[in-house]
């Protein structure tokens, strides 16, 4: 049977005209969410809620572009008041039987389809790019493998997927039925990354809708295995590629970056409220590039008004994880493949990076019911 790629849903979807704006509703930006899988197919239509069920022609149009393709199983279009979350993935109903969702009372959230042999996801997130959420979401990955989990780690980061190089890892994932993809192994933990499909240069100019689509296909049609733990580096930022994501995988919790003045321009809090909005519980804060480390002379200095977000995490009423300095033996060995968790497992950092891990599993496996695996900590 022939195989619906999400291009040519777009396509489709490109056909269908917004009778009262005079354009088409793909060029309007009015799609989110998309998810294609196995024939199914789920958007969601971003409206005006002043517009609201007026626009259920609209709905039924675009659900019946989508329907004609070949290759296609189910469709389910929602509308969903503008920048409210939309309705998405899981269940995909059956095939012409979605509803408009009232913009004022959006329905219940649809179930989360967990990933089979995981134990729990959680998401490495910050409020903005270039925080050091990906540094921190390896060296947390490692040393949770450290303390003796079995670590799983996904770079969603596909904007600028950055664990390739942080993980010294090259080289394309291999297959051996054509469907399924085995993760590449470094240190103990098993990565997958948009960077191993894509040379790092390439320009990759993604549309939120694709976002969602291909980590859902890392999550999914990737050969994970048994894990306690697998460690998701967000893209950066609180838009929709976030929003969905964190709506449509089934998180345990997340981890917030920030830098101390980032905090304080509140580009972390938007983090914390994104994923309060869909429920998913805030594991705490990591304060990264918190002081500065002289490596000459060793002395330490407060150069981003250090101590932000352990104050800031106080008055929010959140875990505050640990502190890590700015020091370039961190950015050195992360970005020469070998973290320092890894390299330096003696160093204070990497005691650091042990410790929020430890924190977090502990957040993780308690609450969940699950039996905690051996943490060896010597
Ligand atoms: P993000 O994922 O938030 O965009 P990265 O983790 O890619 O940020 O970090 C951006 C740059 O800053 C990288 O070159 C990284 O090595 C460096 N970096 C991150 N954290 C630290 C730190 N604590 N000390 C020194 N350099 C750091």
């Amino acid at each position: 049977m022939a195989v619906v790629s999400e291009e040519q849903v777009l396509k489709a979807l490109g056909t269908v005209q917004d009778p009262d704006r005079g354009s088409d509703i793909v060029s309007l930006g009015m799609i989110s969410g998309l998810t294609v899988k196995d024939g199914n197919v789920a958007f969601a239509l971003e409206v005006d809620p002043g517009r609201g069920a007026a626009l259920e022609p609209l709905r039924q149009a675009a659900e019946k572009a989508v329907d004609a393709l070949a290759g296609v199983t189910s469709v389910t279009a929602v509308l969903t008041a503008h920048r409210a979350p939309p309705k998405l993935g899981g269940d995909q109903g059956h095939k012409g039987h979605s509803h408009a969702a009232p913009a004022a009372a959006p329905p219940p959230r649809p179930a989360k389809i967990g990933v089979p042999g995981v134990r729990a996801i959680i998401a490495v997130a910050s409020g903005k790019g270039g925080v050091g959420k990906s540094t921190t979401a390896v060296n947390l990955a490692l040393g949770m493998a450290a303390n003796g989990l079995r670590v799983g780690l996904l770079d969603a980061d596909i904007y600028g997927p950055s664990l390739p190089r942080m993980m010294g890892l090259s080289g394309k994932p291999e297959t051996s039925d054509g469907k399924v993809l085995r993760p590449l192994v470094r240190h103990g933990v098993k990565v997958m990354s948009m960077g191993f499909l894509v040379a790092e240069e390439t320009p990759m100019i993604w549309r939120g809708p694709m976002v969602m689509g291909a980590i859902q296909q890392m999550l999914r049609d990737v050969a994970w295995g048994e894990l306690d733990v697998l460690v998701v580096d967000m893209p950066p930022g609180t838009g929709d590629a976030q929003l969905s994501l964190s709506q449509n995988v089934p998180l345990a919790g997340a981890v917030i970056v920030s830098t101390p003045q980032d905090i304080a321009l509140l580009d972390a809090r938007k983090g914390l409220n994104m994923f309060r909005r869909v429920d998913v519980p805030v594991l705490g804060i990591v304060e990264n590039m918190s002081y500065f480390c002289c490596p000459n002379c060793g002395h330490r200095s407060d150069i981003f008004s250090h101590g932000g977000a352990r104050a800031e995490a106080e008055k929010l009423g959140i875990d505050f994880l640990g502190e890590v300095p700015l020091d370039i033996a961190i950015r050195e060995t992360s970005d020469g493949g070998d973290p320092i968790v890894i390299s330096q497992p003696d160093s204070d950092h990497a005691k650091v990076y042990r410790m929020v891990a430890a924190r977090v599993w502990d957040k993780i496996s308690i609450g969940g019911g699950r039996t905690p695996p051996r943490i060896v900590i010597d």
